[in-house]
């Protein structure tokens, strides 16, 4: 039996029982996931990705150092100062998915619509160091990072009204869809909010007129002290205790990492403010310090329990705009990490309905049993 195979059986067979449940994602349900654990027991190829570029410096990488002229022009470097090495660099990206070039203006042809391609696609140079993994950066660069996305979101909201959304995301090895293997991030400024962020907005503010209270602070509440027990009805006897406090993976001062109850993908985890916020530009230098050494910490505890984690990140905040401005006590910024162990199939894409084969409790507990 190969390795690989014979460490997550073990695992599974410390659980209690398989699990086979449709989770429903309490912010948007129609979000929800089929968790099989029995799944992951089933004979298959070793799914191994191929392999990411681990390498410092690439002669031929437009986005190592020395080849800044194979970038468009500069939009922003950190740190500013004349004659001091780029840490981090923002340029235009030069295949940008969308633009301002106006050469294809929108329009409707029967049933068909189509709005004009208007944004911002921008691209985040992490790091000098080609191949760098983020738990491998020190977290004063780390905080860096995110002080440019904040930033860059400021300039593009300011910018343009006719832009909506700025999307900061990364993907990270060929697995997570990167076409370039040195470590970098993107920023797409959409004339339209996505639908992902504008269903949590909605909903959040759904919940909000209801309970009085952020669905997102009640989640990390639940997950900090709740403790719930299932019992059988007929006999009274206690079938499963969910000590929901098994979904923390991670602790700052001011963040926490959490592993989803409905996590779409195995190894999912999500990184949230404690105290509520819903605006990501509007955190602090010191309050981003802690952010950095949660993320940090969360990125090693993955690599350690998956091995050269493969990944997209993205930041939800609250948009901008005046048909966002009641939502600032119900939305909660946070940022979404997701790697990559395998490929979405026909029943995923069919149904929408992710298929998650790890436990998230015991996922969970393999992250949080990494010694740092
Ligand atoms: P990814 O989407 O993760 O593959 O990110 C790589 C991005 O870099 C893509 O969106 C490319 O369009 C962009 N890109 C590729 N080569 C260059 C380059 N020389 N300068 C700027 N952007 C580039
Ligand atoms: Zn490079
Ligand atoms: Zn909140």
């Amino acid at each position: 039996m190969p390795d690989k195979i014979k460490a997550e059986t073990s695992a599974e067979a410390r659980e209690t029982r398989a699990i086979r449940e449709i989770r429903i994602n309490p912010i948007v349900p129609s979000e929800s996931v089929l968790v099989a654990t029995a799944r992951n027991m089933r004979p298959r190829k070793a799914e191994e990705p191929a392999p990411r570029d681990t390498r410092k410096h690439v002669e031929t990488c437009p986005f190592c150092r020395g080849n800044e002229d194979q970038t468009p022009p500069e939009i922003d470097v950190y740190p500013k100062e004349k004659g001091v090495d780029w840490q981090i660099r923002i340029v235009e990206n030069l295949y940008p998915v969308l633009g301002d070039d106006r050469s294809q203006p929108g329009f409707n042809y029967g049933l068909q619509q189509a709005i004009d391609g208007y944004g911002r696609h921008e691209v985040i140079i992490d790091n000098p160091q080609h191949g760098i993994a983020i738990h491998e950066m020190d977290v004063e660069h780390i905080a860096n990072l995110f002080q440019v996305y904040q930033l860059r979101m400021q300039e593009l909201y300011q910018l343009d009204e006719r832009l909506k959304y700025v999307l900061v995301f990364k993907n990270f090895g060929p697995a997570a869809g990167a076409s370039m293997a040195h470590t970098h991030s993107q920023i797409i400024a959409t004339p339209v909010v996505p639908q992902n962020v504008f269903d949590e907005v909605q909903n959040s503010r759904q919940y909000f007129e209801r309970h009085h209270q952020c669905i997102f602070c009640s989640l990390i509440d639940e997950a900090l002290t709740f403790e719930a027990k299932i019992y059988d009805r007929s006999s009274g006897e206690v079938v499963r205790k969910i000590d929901v406090g098994q979904y923390v993976v991670e602790r700052g001062e001011k963040f926490i990492a959490i592993k989803p109850f409905a996590s779409r993908y195995e190894w999912e985890i999500h990184i949230l403010p404690l105290q509520h916020s819903s605006d990501f530009m509007t955190t602090s230098k010191a309050d981003l310090d802690d952010f950095a050494r949660v993320l940090q910490r969360t990125m090693a505890r993955l690599d350690a329990v998956i091995g050269g984690a493969q990944y997209n990140f993205f930041l939800h905040s609250i948009p901008q705009g005046e048909e966002f401005q009641n939502c600032g006590q119900s939305y909660h910024w946070h940022l979404e990490v997701c790697p990559r162990t395998s490929i979405p199939n026909g029943f995923e894409l069919g149904s929408g309905l992710f298929v998650n084969t790890i436990s998230p409790e015991l996922a969970a507990e393999q992250l949080r049993a990494v010694q740092l």
